[in-house]
């Protein structure tokens, strides 16, 4: 049993504390945010992912998981600190180190023993030596700081299972001792343990999400080629895809990625490739395409339902994936103010992120918890995020709500084969469907 602090309970801290309690360990779950420590303690989740909540249940009953805001004695009393803090990004594209370290400086001042610190967060590389120094110049006492890095790959919506079930867990440190015991926190969680230098850690993390972004932005500029020429990018995937050094995943063509890492991590790695003096044009383009996939989504939309004034669209799916209630960076956050300036009225389906969207995207939209109920009275469908249940919905019932002629476009290459035979006008992303 492992005594462990995880400082910052986000999505990552949270899931992260909870797996190694899990996994047999005493873990204190802190955060300077009071509510959401409120929140936990009273037993209710900040976020959604399925599977957490039972585990965290079970955990807090055994005694082994706690939450606090008491980042002092949460620091003191364990002998692994984990910093999962947001590393957001900053006006300039870089990841904001302000939280990180502030982090460094509260250990600093609250260290009573020797400490390993793994920092989970995603950070521009050289920050794990950086934050080692800090805390040492800035140390209470003069007690050895053991450096980590350990960077997450779990994927919202799937955390727990990925978490429990790593493909790879690395480890970057100099130090024998510490690797040996963040390696022995993975025993059981991770297929393989790859131990690297703490740079090296770092780079994989950016290096991994900016492959996979590359991956969405190719596929995506080929639907706009198949478009132009009659190909249909699904077969085109799928085709690529039997290739196994190609390997089917994010390769699905559609209005792009979003959420809280791929925009933050392919900007942020641009940045440390500028700092050092480099330009990374590969990385450009792929968010470029990214952006201009949210802009041509709307034009998709406009030229179907031949023009939005006065017109209502029933946007369908809020949160930037599926089974998350994420709304950052999300393509629906530029997508329904664009669809308002075409003089749109969007009404907004989402089965569990609408607290999140109606935050950020207030009085833009209308706020619908059933599919049927948003799709009453419009002129357009548009399938921003692909729920099971708008895979699942009957396209017959609501086809019939809506006025005619009625245009559905399926921003994700989703539909069910039923919604093909309810008389819409239908559109995808690189695909020419034909009734
Ligand atoms: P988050 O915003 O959900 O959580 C961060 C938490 O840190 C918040 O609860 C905040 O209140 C807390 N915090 C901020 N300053 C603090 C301080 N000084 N002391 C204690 N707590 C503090 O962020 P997240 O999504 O969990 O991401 C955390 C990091 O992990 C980021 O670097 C992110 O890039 C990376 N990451 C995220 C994911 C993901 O899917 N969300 C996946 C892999 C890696």
């Amino acid at each position: 049993m492992k005594r462990i602090a995880v400082i910052g309970t986000g999505y990552v801290g949270l899931v992260t504390g909870t797996i190694f309690a899990h996994t047999g360990n005493r873990v204190v779950c802190c955060d300077v945010d009071a509510r959401k420590i409120d929140q936990l303690q009273a037993g209710h989740m900040p976020i959604f992912e399925p599977g957490l909540s039972d585990i965290v249940e079970t955990s807090v009953r055994e005694e082994r998981l706690s939450f606090s805001t008491d980042l002092t004695a949460a620091i003191q009393e364990a002998d692994i600190l984990y910093i999962a803090v947001g590393t957001p990004m900053s006006a300039k594209g870089d990841a904001d180190m302000t939280y990180i370290n502030r982090v460094a400086m509260t250990i600093a001042e609250a260290i009573n023993s020797p400490k390993i610190v793994v920092i989970k967060s995603t950070v521009p590389v050289g920050t794990g030596h950086r934050v080692g120094q800090l805390i040492r110049e800035h140390r209470a006492a003069p007690h050895e700081v053991a450096m980590v890095s350990n960077p997450e790959f779990l994927r919202e919506g799937t955390a727990v299972k990925d978490a429990l079930a790593m493909e790879r867990a690395v480890i970057g440190t100099s130090s024998e001792v510490a690797y040996k015991e963040i390696a022995s926190l993975h025993e059981t969680l991770a297929k393989t343990i790859m131990r690297t230098s703490i740079e090296s850690a770092e780079m994989i993390k950016y290096a991994s999400n900016a492959f996979l972004a590359t991956k969405i932005s190719f596929i995506n500029d080929i639907a706009s080629i198949c478009e132009a020429t009659g190909a249909d990018v699904s077969d085109i995937a799928r085709g690529m895809g039997l290739d196994p050094r190609i390997g089917h995943q994010f390769l699905k063509a559609g209005v792009g990625f979003g959420g809280s890492c791929f925009p933050k991590d392919t900007k942020a790695l641009m940045r440390i490739a500028e700092t050092n003096g480099m330009r990374f044009p590969l990385m450009n383009a792929v968010i470029e395409t990214n952006e201009r996939m949210r802009r041509s989504i709307v034009d998709k939309v406009n030229n179907a339902a031949n023009g939005l004034q006065g017109k209502t669209v029933a946007v369908f799916g809020l949160a930037f994936k599926p089974d998350t209630n994420d709304m950052r960076d999300a393509p629906a956050l530029d997508i329904i103010p664009a669809l308002r300036e075409h003089g749109a009225t969007v009404k907004a389906y989402d089965p569990i992120a609408i607290p999140e969207a109606r935050e950020v995207l207030g009085s833009r939209a209308s706020y619908h918890t059933s599919l049927y109920e948003a799709a009453k009275g419009a002129d357009v469908i548009l399938v921003l995020t692909e729920w099971k249940d708008i895979l699942q919905a009957d396209y017959h019932r609501l086809y019939a709500l809506m006025n005619h002629p009625a245009v559905l476009v399926d921003g994700r290459n989703c539909l069910p084969d039923m919604a093909y035979s309810a008389g819409f006008d239908i559109r995808q992303v690189g695909r020419n469907y034909e009734p």
